[in-house]
């Protein structure tokens, strides 16, 4: 397993617990440790892959959406998220992973991996290894996929993201933010993404995500400005006891197909299972994870590795689950970046629509079943030929 974040974590204990022999090789110590989250989980996520929350997290009950035309706002009567610090989800996947007996091997930077007819080998700065099966969980610039896959992402599949962590008394917090995620939509925030605010107890995220081949200038340009001109986020800073910045890269590429070879197979943020129009990736990680999981078992109890047996077990099940999600949100980053932005959309449309968005974001349902809701709503006030045309650039696009 190349890459410990939370996708190799769950694949390696789910394959430890069925008594695979699994070394996990990460390149920091702890495994993931800089790895930048705004830390926002979703209630699927927490519910499907028992994540205690403890800690700093926070329940959220509340979603508030800015749009250049109005702010759409939802309560929902318990919380549909919990925000997290990333290392305390970190740390609990990895006790569990070392519990069921994986190895966890830290420092250990992959530089190469190759596979010749059955034998698969993976080089680090001071070993070579061996192994049946490679998985590549090795996040957004995998090594894998780029060996094994010949495949890079390019600057429009590619977001970046950059956030401060901001810390600060919890009743400053609490007075500030409350329970509640905010998003903010437009080109002002941000080039085809957003800016938002994720309160934990201590600390708050607040970030700016973008479509990488949109940026054109600085994105901490964008965060800053977005800062000063929030008046809560200004109280917060005067009143912080530290602050952190960091940034990286988020795949942004609807639904990869060419995800597995024979003995191999990508998962996680390398096999680019990220919703590109919320940034989402814990739960569809885990998710890729998880079905990677059941396939590689499969693979393995019928002694057949082979790249068709893995597409058959492992890609159909991924589509069948998350790849509507995917799909459909890909399609609506698109439509956002063929000019017809959020703004208009919401400006022509009702209420209803942005209560649509609003459980996008939280992933209180899958996005076909929110398109469908909103569509009549979009299709009366826009007109069938419209849709139809930004549709139609849109798929010839992709
Ligand atoms: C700023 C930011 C904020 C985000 N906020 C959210 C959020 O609020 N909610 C949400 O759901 N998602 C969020 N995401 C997305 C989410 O973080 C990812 O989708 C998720 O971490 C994917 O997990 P993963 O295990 O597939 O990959 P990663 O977490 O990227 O893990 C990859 C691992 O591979 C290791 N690795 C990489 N290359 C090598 C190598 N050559 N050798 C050895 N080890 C290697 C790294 O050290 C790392 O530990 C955010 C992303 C960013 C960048």
């Amino acid at each position: 397993m190349v890459g410990g974040g939370p996708s190799g974590l769950l694949f390696s204990t789910l394959a430890a617990r069925e008594g695979l022999r699994v070394t996990v090789l990460d390149k920091w110590d702890p495994p993931n440790f800089r790895k930048p989250c705004g830390g926002m989980l979703t209630l699927r996520a927490i519910k499907r892959f028992k994540i205690r929350t403890e800690g700093d997290a926070r329940g959220i009950n509340k979603i508030r959406v800015n749009t250049p035309v109005g702010v759409f706002e939802k309560s929902f009567r318990r919380a549909i998220c919990i925000n997290m610090d990333r290392r305390d989800l970190i740390r609990q996947l990895a006790e569990r992973a070392e519990s069921e007996g994986v190895r966890i091997v830290t420092r250990s930077y992959v530089r190469a991996v190759r596979i010749k007819n059955q034998n698969i080998k993976v080089y680090t700065k001071n070993d070579a290894l061996e192994a049946v099966l490679l998985v590549g969980a090795d996040g957004v610039n995998s090594v894998v996929r780029r060996q094994i896959f010949k495949q890079k992402l390019l600057a429009d599949r590619l977001g970046f993201c950059v956030q401060y962590l901001i810390e600060a008394d919890e009743r400053k917090v609490n007075s500030l933010f409350n329970d509640t995620n905010f998003f903010f939509y437009g080109r002002q925030y941000s080039p085809y993404g957003y800016a938002y605010i994720f309160p934990r107890k201590n600390t708050v995220a607040v970030g700016v995500g973008a479509l990488f081949s949109k940026i054109d200038r600085r994105l901490t340009e964008y965060l800053n400005r977005f800062i000063s001109k929030n008046k809560s986020m200004r109280e917060l800073l005067e009143n912080s006891r530290s602050v952190k910045l960091e940034g990286y890269y988020v795949p942004l590429c609807g639904f990869l197909e060419n995800i597995v070879a024979n003995s191999c197979v990508l998962i996680g943020d390398a096999a680019g299972t990220v919703s590109p129009i919320t940034g989402e990736g814990l739960y569809y990680s885990m998710t890729s994870a998880e079905i990677a999981f059941q396939a590689v078992k499969a693979a393995f109890e019928n002694e057949d590795t082979s790249i068709s047996f893995l597409k058959e077990h492992y890609v159909k099940p991924l589509n069948n689950v998350i790849g509507s999600d995917l799909t459909w949100g890909f399609r609506l980053m698109k439509l956002f970046k063929t000019g017809f932005s959020l703004g208009e959309t919401l400006s022509k449309t009702a209420v209803s629509v942005g209560d649509e968005v609003v459980n996008i974001i939280a992933g209180v349902k899958p996005y076909i079943h929110c398109i469908l809701a909103a569509l009549p709503q979009v299709v009366r006030t826009l007109g069938v030929s419209t849709i139809r045309r930004l549709f139609g650039r849109v798929d010839s696009q992709m």
